[in-house]
């Protein structure tokens, strides 16, 4: 598929199949499974939107009784590098004491996850894990883990599955990349 970016026609490179990632996410959550057992509740953090797709094929393989809550926090880039995070919509109520499981689409430079973690440990938690499609090891600006991880990527911009460009190509069932046509 080709797609127009700006000025420059680019070639939309399938990084990782339907196939692949159904596959990642049944060994992903046949861990997470076995780390958390299926007796106590998992708080299920979605992080939208990215994370939406990625999010609704890996809730469906986990055996433990799950709440499913969304966030939305946003980036705000100042003229300054450090970048700028706020939550668009509340944190859920109640997290005391909880299992948090967040449920991200990719880990950049990791400044949102910094940032979101930051917040849900105001909540007093009982534990708060990360689990993102993809990340990006070579992007980190910030100290931060992800506990559980799809994909490792190089520092390309990547689409599909859950992630945007100008809000669109979420729809794609596989992540590609961009390459100049
Ligand atoms: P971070 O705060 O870790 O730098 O990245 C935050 C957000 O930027 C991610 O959750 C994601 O929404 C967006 N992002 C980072 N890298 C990519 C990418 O390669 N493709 C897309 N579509 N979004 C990205
Ligand atoms: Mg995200
Ligand atoms: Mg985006």
């Amino acid at each position: 598929m080709q797609i127009q970016v700006n000025d420059s026609l680019m070639n939309v490179n399938v990084l990782f199949s339907e196939a692949d990632i159904r596959e990642r996410i049944k060994q992903l959550s046949e861990q997470i499974n076995k780390d958390y057992g299926t007796e106590n509740t998992l708080i299920i953090l979605i992080v939208l939107h990215g994370a939406l797709l990625f999010a609704s094929d890996l809730v469906r393989n986990l055996g433990m009784p799950t709440e499913i809550e969304t966030v939305r926090i946003k980036s705000y880039e100042g003229t300054s590098s450090t970048g700028n995070i706020t939550l668009v919509t509340p944190l859920p109520k109640d997290l005391t004491d909880k299992q948090i499981l967040v449920i991200e689409d990719i880990v950049d430079t990791g400044r949102s996850i910094d940032f979101l973690l930051k917040e849900l440990r105001k909540t007093n938690p009982k534990s708060i894990k990360v689990c993102s499609l993809l990340d990006k090891p070579e992007a980190h600006e910030f100290p931060v883990k992800a506990d559980y991880v799809g994909f490792e990527i190089a520092k390309h911009f990547v689409i599909g599955y859950g992630l945007d460009l100008d809000g669109k190509y979420r729809n794609l069932p596989y992540v590609a990349d961009l390459k100049k046509a």
